[in-house]
């Protein structure tokens, strides 16, 4: 229908579509959900107002949707041995937001993972909610090894006596220390919330330790590595289900978008067989594999190592090329990738010196361990390449010189690497 009626956006979609096939995604955070899922995203279920909770509805004929719900949270409950879960945030803005609404007052303090380390700005910024209304106290890691110190996060915590101690990152290669946050909240008294936008996939199947068993409040996106629809939930102790709910409804959304819990529905579903189960035990495997090879290459990776499935890679130091240099050579050769901060980072937010890389979706195409080699090995002939031709060009090293990009025979080595990419991509295909 689409086709005939908008041609316009559906040559758009097919465009995206052609990217996504002839890319490989190792920008942390983006995956590629099911055919099932985006069937149960675009069903009628959109049509259909549902303000409330299962059984406590403001509009009538909820009876099919309070099923949809109801299937949503059951199966989220028995991934996460959560006792109590709201399916119904749309993003990290209101599911986070509710949670401070529902268990803090406005001026209450919390402690968090420091921001200009270069995690995520959403806990915290001054321009964010949770910058304006709350007071933020940051802890570190530590300047050595770069892994947080869980001491010194107790002695933060003994002496500013936060309301809440947030356990929370997007970039934070190592595993958290759960149950010493756990016994620090209560030494001081304090809720313990943690945000596990990212690990949440690696922790349904056990491969990280649960938070959910350990922690008051959990939030998590349901799009990273869980692969599900793009949104959020909040999963909960039983004794603050209700501040939650009531928070999350009346207090921050209004209408629940049904189409999308139904396709979190299914999602939750396909999280729970055991195909899912192999598919995060292999986005481990292949960050290890993607670490070592490029730490072999001589590239340096954040707290020395990855316990999880993303990884900050040093091309600064290593190559004496810019991200943004590295970020548009990489593109060109079909590997997507995104910069960040790292913590202490002598360069600038906008030109770090640090790639994020994640290997989730490139293992939703079943790439495995020999994939992740050429992967590596690619990556790194695209560095070299570059180092050599910023040299010969400019010989200016902390600086980016993007002229190197009209240079032709540049591209026509970065055309070569390409084609290893396509060759990759078209053994894999996302939906085939
Ligand atoms: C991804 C992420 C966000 C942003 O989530 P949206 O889905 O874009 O709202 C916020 N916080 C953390 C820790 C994240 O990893």
């Amino acid at each position: 229908m689409l086709k005939t009626n908008d041609p316009i956006l559906v040559n758009l979609i097919e465009k995206e579509a052609k990217r996504q096939e002839t890319e490989i995604e190792l920008i942390a955070s983006e995956n590629y959900v099911s055919r099932e899922v985006l069937e149960a995203n675009w069903s009628v279920l959109t049509n259909k107002y549902a303000e409330g909770y299962p059984k406590k509805r403001y509009y009538g004929w909820c009876e099919v949707i309070d099923e949809v719900e109801s299937l949503a949270i059951e199966r989220a409950k028995k991934l996460f041995k959560a006792e109590h879960v709201n399916v119904q945030p749309l993003s990290w803005s209101p599911a986070n937001m509710a949670v401070y609404l529902g268990v803090l007052k406005p001026g209450d303090k919390v402690l968090g993972f420091s921001l200009d380390q270069g995690w995520h700005l959403s806990h915290g910024h001054p321009l964010n909610f949770s910058g304006i209304l709350y007071e933020i106290v940051p802890y570190f890691v530590d300047k050595e090894t770069w892994e947080i110190d869980m001491d010194e996060v107790e002695k933060i915590a003994l002496k500013e006596k936060p309301q809440m101690i947030l356990a929370w990152f997007s970039a934070y290669s190592r595993d958290f220390n759960w149950k010493r946050f756990r016994e620090i909240a209560d030494k001081v008294g304090a809720i313990l919330m943690a945000d596990i936008a990212h690990i949440a996939g690696l922790i349904a199947w056990g491969v990280l330790e649960n938070p959910v068993l350990i922690c008051d409040i959990v939030t998590t996106t349901t799009h990273k590595t869980l692969r599900w629809p793009r949104g959020w939930m909040i999963m909960c102790k039983e004794k603050f289900a209700k501040q939650i709910d009531r928070a999350v409804f009346p207090g921050v959304q209004w209408g629940p978008h049904e189409n999308l819990i139904a396709a979190k529905a299914v999602a939750f579903g396909e999280a729970l067989k055991p195909e899912f189960k192999e598919y995060v035990k292999q986005v481990v495997k292949n960050a290890k594999i993607l670490a070592r090879d490029l730490q072999e290459n001589w590239f340096k990776i954040v707290s020395g190592w990855t316990d999880n499935h993303l990884m900050l890679v040093d091309v600064f130091s290593s190559f004496w090329v810019t991200w943004k240099e590295a970020e548009r050579a990489l593109e060109l050769v079909g590997l997507s990738t995104n910069k960040n901060m790292i913590p202490y980072d002598p360069r600038k937010p906008l030109d770090p010196s640090w790639i994020r890389l994640w290997t989730p979706a490139a293992t939703t195409r079943w790439m495995k361990e020999t994939e992740m080699q050429k992967i590596a090995k690619i990556f790194t002939e695209t560095i070299k390449v570059l180092k050599e031709f910023k040299w010969y060009d400019s010989k200016v090293e902390d600086k980016s010189n993007m002229e190197i990009f009209e240079n032709k025979e540049f591209l026509g080595k970065l055309e070569d690497l390409k084609k290893e990419v396509l060759e990759l991509c078209e053994r894999f295909p996302v939906y085939k």
